[in-house]
């Protein structure tokens, strides 16, 4: 399978935020947000294959409980339901962090589905080439139903502006999820942009009821890799 890279941190988003875990960071995806905040995964794609058994040994060498199995879009990387086997035989928590437009049978403790707004189309980016694909594939409402049906679940929308909430509650009607486990996340990975928009992401979360995430990784470090 092709990795962009393995690192030991914490989990900056969602339900186990500040939880240590190992990121497994698959490389590839069928998708182009025009604010992908790992490009080396989608836009220019890096990494190097590396088997299971070299993926298990270097995640397990950390000694941690959890990982967080992220992109790129792992559900489209070769070999992905025998590495989430392979973990999951070793007792492992299992997080996998997917834009939800692919369902195929996993291990999972935790589907942390993000779903992508209309915010995230690339209309201007690399001449738009790539906005009429991303568009046909970012939101599958069928596959989102399965994937919440199949597995724990969290749904952990990327906010850009205000406007995104009315968009989101559609979704959460169309696709019958159940509004305790959506989660707002502000856009960014500027720490200072992010701090501007959290100030009225949460109050849009004190009127919704959604839940509020920061991102602790960019707070703490900054916009680096591996961290
Ligand atoms: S789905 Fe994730 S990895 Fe793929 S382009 Fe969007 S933000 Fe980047």
């Amino acid at each position: 399978m092709k990795i962009s890279e393995i690192f030991y941190s914490l989990q900056g988003e969602g339900w186990l935020v500040g939880v240590p875990s190992v990121f497994v960071r698959t490389s590839g995806c069928n998708l182009r947000c025009t604010w992908c905040d790992t490009p080396y995964t989608s836009w220019e794609p890096d990494g190097r294959t590396m088997s299971i058994p070299e993926i298990t040994s270097e995640v397990t060498k950390y000694n941690a409980s959890h990982v967080v199995i992220t992109g790129g879009e792992p559900m489209i990387a070769e070999g992905i339901c025998d590495l989430t086997q392979s973990l999951a035989t070793r007792g492992m928590h299992i997080t996998i962090e997917t834009a939800g437009t692919v369902n195929i049978p996993v291990a999972c403790d935790l589907m942390s589905i993000s779903p992508k707004l209309s915010n995230s189309t690339p209309r201007e980016r690399d001449s738009g080439r790539w906005a009429a694909q991303h568009e046909r594939l970012r939101y599958q409402p069928a596959v989102l139903r399965r994937l919440i049906q199949d597995h724990p679940y969290q749904l952990k929308f990327v906010i850009t502006a205000p406007e995104d909430l009315e968009e989101i509650r559609r979704i959460a009607s169309e696709i019958h999820a159940s509004a305790d486990r959506i989660v707002l996340m502000p856009e960014g990975t500027d720490p200072c942009a992010l701090r501007e928009k959290s100030q009225w992401l949460a109050e849009m979360c004190k009127d919704s009821g959604y839940r509020f995430t920061p991102r602790l990784h960019v707070d703490l470090w900054g916009n680096r890799r591996g961290v």
